[in-house]
This record gives structure tokens, C-alpha cells and sequence, in this order.
């Protein structure tokens, strides 16, 4: 077995030999919990999420780490006087893991906070103080920095040289010996609150983002690790950051470095100001969660994914053919076939094992859906039995499979959801017609009756659309 994935570090793809085979580490950067997940989080989430699943089934067993960073100057930023920043860091907490859960990602195996690692930050800083590659401002601030000009191999990741890196806007310039040097520790500012600062060596203050990641992949997975993952956003200052600290303070750190492509809208970067920025909750509201996840899942994940309209319906027509298979092939042979779990097919192992090969992976699927239906037709039950099990074997790998415990309540409810819709798009047209008509007993009537099954109407410029009530 070969596995090769594409490491950012070397700039290209390399044959995955893990620490341990019989336990693969891995840690992905976790959301900053400062405001609900877009699109973008659930796509990185779900790209690591069917690596591990992947890896998992080629290794056995993951151990994989993704932290909630809950202290940090955005949180702060965006707390109230109504809402302490740890409340605020805790409700988005809650909406991200409910995001994730909702389209499948596994819960990770742990998922530490930054605000339970402060003691491994500070000690992760003294190291590095120590080794003479980090120093606190001169100017009694409470800052510490990285020393970048101490560290030959800083931007070794990204492939820059320190002279062409712009400044690090991290921290205010205070006491700064280079403007590219970042900050590991923050001392408190005035106005800022109280609960926000913890006692250190330098005096009171909290972590800077960076070496949260690097505090806590030491504290869960050791010091060296076999992946580290996390969206291409993060490659730059972050991640380039996390690898100079670990490794200055004698860490081998990450061995792979994996990013995952970002998410566009109708060819456009997501931007709050382009009004394109698409809240994963607005998503799942829309969409059968199944769908959302294949959707998010069938480009490569270090290609950008574009959404449009056209990417939920082409996931539901794609996840159709699968389910009207196996509902077909189920029919024909019956339980045992059902429950039978195939071997993966050749080419669908060699696509997966192939950087992750998703789109190529599933050419294999629903090529072995055709040939499913295909022997249906002519009646070949062994033919069936074997593109049946091969099929869920797959749409398994790929936490897919539509009749698997997790998605079989959201499949029913979608199928349970269009047929009402149905109904009472019906029985708005025949209201609409009564009106129009100015049979206005009729048209109460008809309003009473779709109200009585406690489904509420709102009657807009665009059309009249229903809920249903509470
Ligand atoms: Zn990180």
C-alpha cells in the first residue's frame, strides 16, 4: 500500500509513510469562534474529515486533533456587554461542531480549546526564550516575540525569504526588534477585559493565535506528528508561524503538510461586502444535508470549489442514481445482498490513494452504479449482488452511503418534505386561482384547511411560500 499525498513543504506529492502504521496523527487547525461557519469552514472540515475516514480504513486508527481557538483579538472584538467573549466563544462553538455534525464529519478524537493549553503556550515560550529565539519587548509592553532573524529556516513552508515577507500585523509594533517578527505572548492592553488575561513571566496577557496550534499538537499528539492540516488561507503567516516555533524550540513537528483549496461563489471569492458570503446554516436550511456533503466533497480538495445552484443539483441527480440503484438492487436480491459490505474496487483504492482522488473515486462509483443497472436489466443477479455491495462499500469509504444510519432519517425526511411540498404547492395554486377568480369563500376555505395542518402561508412579492409552524 502506498499512499501519497501532496505536502505543502516540498512543494509536491510524496509517498505517505507514516510515525506509527498502527496510529496516524493528524491536527487541523479549528475554527476562531467568532462568528458562525461559512461554507468555506464545512468544505476544510469535510476535506479532513474524508482524509481521515481514508486513512482510517488503510491504517486502522487516526488519532485526530482539531482545536477550537477561543481566545483571540477577534473574539474580543466581537463580544458585547450583553455577551462575555467566552459566551460568544462557546455559542459559535456550538454552531460550528452542529455544522459539522450535520453533513457527517466524525467528531475529532480530540478537540482541545486554547483556553485549557495556556500553561503548554507558556512553557512552548520559555523554550524558546531560552534557545535565544524569541525575546520580550523592550519596551515593558508584556509582549513576546519570535525572533525571525534567528531562525534561518523561517519560511521554509511557504518558500519566502524573510526580506520579502511583509510585516506581521498580529500585534501592534511594540518594542519589535524586525516589523516581521510575530507575537507568541500579549500582554493586556487597557479595556481589555479582566477574564481575558492570564499571569505569566512577562506579566499578565494571553497567547498570540500561533502558538495555540503549536502548544496544543505538542500536548495531544507529541512532538512530531504525522499531518498537519488546514485550509491554503492558513499557510501564510499561521502556519509558516506554527513550523518556525515548534521547530526552534527543538520540535520535528509536522512531517506533511496538507491545505485544502478554498470555496468560491458564482466565481467569486466569498466577501461580506459582495454579499455573496454563504452561511453554512443558510445552506443546510436549503438542502438535504447528504447533498451539501457530496457537493462540498466531489471536487478535488486542493482544487477551489465554486458554488452555484447548479452544484446542489447536480450532487442531488448524482446521489439519486446511487439511491435508485441500491433501492433497485435491493429488490431484486433481496436482504442478504444488502447487508453484504464488498471489497473496495481496485481503481476506486488507487484514486483515494492518489492524493485523495475524490472526483476520480467517484467516476469509479457511479461507472459501477451503470454497470449495477445495467444487470439488472438483462437479470444478472450475481452481476447485481456484487455492484451492490461494491456500491456501499464506496459510497461507505466516502460517508455517503445514503441508506447508512446517519443519513437514512435525512433521506426520508427530504423524500417525506418534497411530497408535501408538492401538496401544498397544489393547494396554493388552487388558492391562487379562487382568488383570482374572487371566490373568496373558496379561497378561505382552502387557506383554513392548509392552516388546520399547521402549516403557515406568507404571501409575498415573489410568491407565496410555506412553513410549518413552531
Ligand atoms: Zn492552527
Amino acid at each position: 500500500m502506498t499512499i501519497r499525498l501532496h505536502d505543502t513543504r516540498a512543494q509536491e506529492l510524496r509517498d505517505f509513510v507514516p510515525l506509527d502504521p498502527s496510529n496516524v496523527t493528524m491536527y487541523v487547525c479549528g475554527p476562531t469562534v467568532q462568528s458562525g461557519p461559512h461554507i468555506g469552514h464545512v468544505r476544510a472540515a469535510l476535506s479532513f474529515d474524508l482524509l481521515r475516514r481514508w486513512l482510517q480504513l488503510r491504517y486502522g486508527r487516526v488519532t485526530f486533533v482539531r482545536n477550537v481557538t477561543d481566545i483571540d483579538d477577534k473574539v474580543l472584538a466581537n463580544a458585547t456587554d450583553a455577551e462575555p467573549w467566552w459566551g460568544l466563544a462557546y455559542r459559535m462553538e456550538q454552531e460550528f461542531s452542529a455544522a459539522y455534525a450535520a453533513v457527517g464529519i466524525q467528531p475529532p478524537t480530540y478537540e482541545p480549546r486554547a483556553t485549557a493549553s495556556i500553561p503548554q503556550m507558556q512553557e512552548l515560550i520559555e523554550r524558546l526564550i531560552e534557545r535565544g529565539h524569541a525575546y520580550p519587548a523592550a519596551d515593558g509592553s508584556g509582549d513576546v516575540y519570535f525572533d525571525v532573524r534567528s531562525w534561518a529556516a523561517y519560511g521554509e513552508l511557504t518558500h519566502q525569504s524573510v526580506d520579502a515577507m511583509e510585516a506581521a500585523e498580529d500585534a501592534d509594533p511594540r518594542g519589535k526588534r524586525n516589523p516581521q517578527d510575530f507575537a507568541l505572548w500579549k500582554g493586556a492592553k487597557p479595556g481589555e477585559p479582566a477574564d481575558a488575561t492570564w499571569a505569566s513571566p512577562w506579566g499578565a496577557g494571553r497567547p498570540g493565535w500561533h502558538i495555540e496550534c503549536s502548544a496544543m499538537a505538542r500536548r495531544y499528539l507529541g512532538a512530531e506528528f504525522d499531518i498537519h492540516g488546514g485550509g491554503l488561507d492558513l499557510r501564510f503567516p499561521h502556519h509558516e508561524n506554527e513550523l518556525a516555533q515548534s521547530t526552534a524550540a527543538g520540535d520535528a513537528f509536522a512531517r506533511y503538510w496538507v491545505h485544502n483549496g478554498l470555496v468560491t461563489v458564482d466565481g467569486q471569492k466569498m466577501s461580506k461586502s459582495l454579499g455573496n458570503f454563504t452561511l453554512a446554516a443558510d445552506v443546510l436550511g436549503r438542502h438535504d444535508p447528504l447533498v451539501v456533503r457530496y457537493a462540498l466533497a466531489a471536487a478535488h480538495y486542493r482544487s477551489s470549489l465554486d458554488l452555484s445552484d447548479s452544484s446542489w443539483s447536480e450532487a442531488e441527480a448524482a446521489l439519486g442514481r446511487i439511491r435508485t440503484f441500491l433501492e433497485r438492487a435491493q429488490r431484486t436480491v433481496g436482504g442478504h445482498g444488502w447487508m453484504a459490505m464488498g471489497s473496495l474496487p481496485d481503481a476506486f483504492v488507487s484514486a483515494m490513494d492518489d492524493d485523495l482522488g475524490v472526483p476520480q473515486a467517484l467516476a469509479v462509483l457511479h461507472e459501477t452504479v451503470r454497470a449495477g443497472n445495467a444487470a439488472l436489466d438483462r437479470g444478472d443477479a450475481d452481476a447485481v449482488r456484487a455492484a451492490l455491495s461494491a456500491v456501499r462499500a464506496m459510497t461507505g469509504a466516502l460517508g455517503i452511503d445514503p441508506f447508512a444510519p446517519e443519513w437514512r432519517a435525512s433521506g426520508a425526511d427530504a423524500k417525506t418534505t418534497t411530497a408535501l411540498d408538492a401538496l401544498v404547492q397544489a393547494m396554493i395554486a388552487q388558492r391562487a386561482q379562487a382568488r383570482a377568480d374572487k371566490d373568496w369563500p373558496a379561497a378561505d376555505r382552502i387557506r383554513d384547511a392548509i392552516g388546520a395542518a399547521g402549516i403557515t402561508l406568507e404571501d409575498t412579492p415573489d410568491g407565496t411560500h410555506w412553513s410549518i409552524d413552531g
